[in-house]
């Protein structure tokens, strides 16, 4: 495979892969998010994972990954990424659920996220996630060749702070494709004294915000992966793969 500046560039045919992986991805979030709502466990979430993920024949990129230990990151509330599923959490009315779901298809990738509300939310909670939603659109904008990787940081950032939420530091988009995470790191802010790289039809990218209505300082549980907010306020989160392309971004997490 092509590299630019360590980043790897895939031709059509790869692209192509990539996208069949992230297809398989966003329907399964649909079919999460049409099943999301008060009295259901966090479990249930991870069988339909699991179970589709066999039907369809595809290996769920997530579990084993550095050890974690299911197919399906499930973070509610205060909860960033990284939430364990469990039979013990049950979705109570005004949660909001993040599900950040992977799977490998033919050795290429699919990564992608969603934040869903448990029936009535309230108006901040409602907020968040429009905005987070919102921003990472507003981030693909910027993904065209000749821009800077550092542009989508930007955009993100503003737009968000702009409504006085916070943008998480601590973990970042990627580049994905033959692995999971691929050079280069994409950060939702614009690191102090670094130049990101020049933008290249061809990279493939999972972006994906992260925000929060207060700090954006993290911790981890004593379960050594679920990352919460430091002051337990609430957090939402969204991702999509792209590819950067002649014609402008393509958005391949998606159903159809
Ligand atoms: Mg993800
Ligand atoms: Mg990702």
């Amino acid at each position: 495979m092509k590299k630019f500046r360590g980043v790897f560039l895939k031709n059509e045919k790869e692209i192509g892969l990539i996208r069949e992986a992230n297809r398989i991805v966003s329907r399964i979030l649909d079919e999460l998010g049409e099943n999301v709502k008060p009295g259901v466990s966090t479990m249930f979430f991870e069988d339909i994972c699991q179970a589709r993920c066999k039907e369809l024949n595809v290996r769920p990129a997530f579990m084993g990954y550095g050890g974690f230990p299911y197919a399906l990151c499930c973070s509610v509330n205060e909860e960033i990424v990284h939430g364990f599923p469990s039979k013990d959490r049950i979705l109570q009315e005004g949660d909001i659920v993040s599900f950040d779901m992977g799977v490998v298809y033919k050795g290429f990738y699919g990564d992608s996220a969603r934040t869903f509300a448990v029936g009535q939310v309230s108006p901040e909670a409602q907020k968040l996630m429009d905005v987070t939603r919102e921003s990472l659109h507003i981030g693909i904008e910027q993904a065209v060749p000749g821009n800077n990787l550092y542009d989508i940081s930007a955009a993100i950032q503003s737009y968000v702070e702009g409504f006085g939420f916070g943008i998480v530091r601590r973990f970042v988009g990627h580049g994905i494709g033959s692995h999971l995470h691929e050079k280069p790191e994409i950060p939702n802010f614009v690191p102090k004294g670094m130049t990101g790289v020049p933008l290249k039809a061809g990279m493939v990218l999972a972006i994906e915000p992260m925000v929060t209505v207060g700090s954006y300082e993290v911790e981890i549980l004593d379960d050594k992966w679920t990352a919460v907010t430091k002051d337990r306020g609430l957090s939402a989160h969204f991702e999509h793969t792209i590819a950067v392309t002649s014609d402008g971004p393509r958005i391949l997490s998606l159903s159809d």
